[in-house]
């Protein structure tokens, strides 16, 4: 019987293994691969007496997915934000070598069902009660590893069987699961996508607010209030579906077939009144806070690793509410970006993939036909994620506008990959990618930030990479103040005297830039300020300044428009007023 090659190499691999193994001793065992451990299903009928936990991101974020998975019928509950405890803990149950994200993120899990079991639960009692959900990711980072440290550290603190359920952040809308408690289907994740957005934005809003409020406290206050306006929205309504007109119109479609209902959400989640009304309630509660736009305030754009640059707690020394101590304005970086740029690098992959694919090889020159049906079929699935990026920015931008345009848009992923390509190579996949350099670049080059501080977790491999590039986009952009900042668990102190020096030179870049505003316009600040006092529509916070090119800070782009508005005699109203 003849053998093929491959199999004549497996059989002197095996032959060669076998005659090493004898001449060094070495004992043969029976090969055992890893599986996954066997877990409890999460059931449909469990749902009712079983919490669901999550975090991971802002508060912001958290409260609105509460209301979110409430609205879905689940009994959610947010996990503090990770502090230094829980990072010790997540190094003591998990594996070494790990990137700080998973200490943390890791810990905080087992932090919270040591807490439960303090309060007199049982181990038991909290595996049958409570299941944890997390986004995961088959890598190239870390990032990968998640959902087995989480296993490992649970086992290895005694809650071994505790379930974790896993939806893929790259899955799209559907991922039937195995766990039928968690239906992993398009209401979930139009109800997650909308919270992302509203917290995404509401937290762009805040920080906008914040540093110039006249009665310290009253932008928390108002934001508050807001947020539980908005929680209660997300727990009561109702998820669409197809008795909408423009659901039954597009199942009528014999193209839209089998997608009906998805394609109903989505025309919903684009037509749908619910959020927007509820965040027209929002705008009238965050305008009763007063602001002055003529304190100068460097802006600092937070970059980094997606967690690093999100959480607000010891994962990164707590750098927000640091920043704005330290007379500095924080421009936040949205969730949304980091979903526009997985739709970006789907595309990517698509077109890069193509033809490459067993099941798609390109017929013979002749047949024409088939050669165009394998065309369409490519083409066909960078549409889709066209129409994904075309809603995903449409929806951001009606939440924009109920909040008068304040929150920033989203970048442009395709801008920033023209920037940040010849730099970073925006094929290298694994956590921000080209996104870290590009950004840097993109917010000093476009006059919307006087520095740029990049926060990088311990032992991230991505951000090390780019930290390497980024010396050479330094080198490059003379202007630029950059500064990298490495967050592990410790070294607080350090940080901070760090970021307190670079912010100094920003806060240089800032004075320098109002004096330079006031001498061409021959305003004084008290002239200006006494201008918006006799104007209350230009003490409120969604009252939209035009940006002026080559203008950064708030206070000179304020300065440039009272200008304009004293010098033309026009009304401050002539303005884009907020919710136009
Ligand atoms: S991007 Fe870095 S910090 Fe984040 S999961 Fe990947 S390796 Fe860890």
């Amino acid at each position: 019987m003849s053998i093929t090659t491959e199999e004549l190499i497996q059989q002197r691999l095996e032959e060669e293994r076998r005659r090493l193994a004898e001449e060094l001793g070495v004992e043969q065992v029976e090969r055992k691969h890893h599986e996954r451990p066997k877990e409890h299903r999460f059931t449909a009928s469990q749902r009712p007496h079983t919490t669901v936990l999550y975090g991971g991101l802002t508060l912001k974020h958290e409260r609105l997915i509460h209301g979110a998975l409430k609205g879905l019928g689940y009994n959610p509950e947010a996990l503090a934000c990770p502090d230094v405890a829980a990072f010790q803990l997540g190094k003591e149950y998990g594996n070494n070598g790990q990137c700080n994200p998973t200490y943390f993120t890791v810990g905080n899990l087992v932090q919270h069902l040591q807490g439960l079991e303090k309060q007199g639960m049982s181990r038991q009692e909290i595996v049958d009660k409570y299941v944890f959900v997390t986004a995961g990711a088959c890598g190239p980072c870390r990032f990968g590893m998640y959902e087995a440290e989480y296993r490992l550290a649970l086992r290895n603190a005694g809650f071994d069987g505790f379930r974790v359920l896993l939806f893929q952040q790259s899955g799209g809308l559907n991922q039937a699961g195995e766990a039928d408690g968690m239906e992993l289907n398009a209401d979930f994740f139009l109800a997650f996508i909308n919270a992302l957005n509203m917290g995404d934005v509401l937290n762009d809003v805040g920080y906008q607010m914040r540093p110039f409020e006249i009665e310290p406290g009253s932008t928390d206050a108002a934001m508050d209030q807001a947020m539980e306006t908005l929680h209660d929205v997300f727990a009561t309504k109702r998820n669409h579906l197809l008795e909408s007109r423009m659901g039954a119109f597009l199942k009528a479609l014999p193209a839209v077939g089998g997608m009906a209902e998805t394609a109903g959400k989505f025309a919903d989640a684009l037509v749908g009144r619910d959020y927007i009304d509820a965040l027209a309630d929002v705008a009238d509660t965050l305008r009763t806070v007063r602001i002055d736009r003529t304190r100068v305030k460097p802006i600092v754009k937070i970059t980094g690793e997606f967690w690093a640059q999100t959480t607000e707690g010891d994962g990164n020394y707590k750098m927000f509410p640091f920043l704005e101590r330290e007379g500095a304005q924080v421009l936040v970086e949205p969730v949304g970006t980091w979903i526009m740029y997985m739709i970006h690098q789907a595309k990517q992959g698509n077109r890069d993939r193509q033809g490459v694919n067993a099941d798609e090889a390109m017929p013979a020159a002749w047949r024409v036909d088939k050669r165009m049906a394998a065309e369409l079929k490519a083409r066909r699935k960078n549409a889709a994620l066209s129409f994904a990026e075309a809603v995903f920015t449409r929806e951001w931008n009606r939440l924009r506008e109920a909040l008068g345009n304040i929150p920033h848009e989203l970048t442009d992923q395709y801008e920033l990959q023209r920037i940040g390509h010849p730099m970073y190579n925006s094929r290298a996949g694994g956590g921000e990618g080209h996104l870290e350099v590009a950004k840097n670049i993109y917010y000093s080059n476009k006059d919307l930030c006087h520095m740029v501080l990049s926060l990088k977790p311990f032992g991230c491999m991505p951000s090390t990479q780019s930290d390497g590039v980024q010396s050479a986009v330094v080198n490059q952009y003379k202007d630029m103040i950059y500064l990298p900042v490495e967050t592990s668990g410790e070294g607080e102190i350090n940080a901070h005297s760090r970021v307190q020096m670079a912010l100094g030179e920003a806060k240089v870049k800032a004075r320098d830039e109002i004096e330079r505003v006031l001498a061409e316009t021959g305003r004084t600040l008290d002239e200006v300020r006494e201008y918006a006092e006799a104007h209350p529509q230009l003490q409120d916070p969604l009252y939209k300044v035009p940006h002026t090119k080559g203008v950064i800070g708030t206070a000179a782009t304020f300065v440039k428009h009272v200008d304009g508005l004293m010098r033309s005699g026009a009304h401050a109203t002539a303005a884009v007023p907020a919710g136009a």
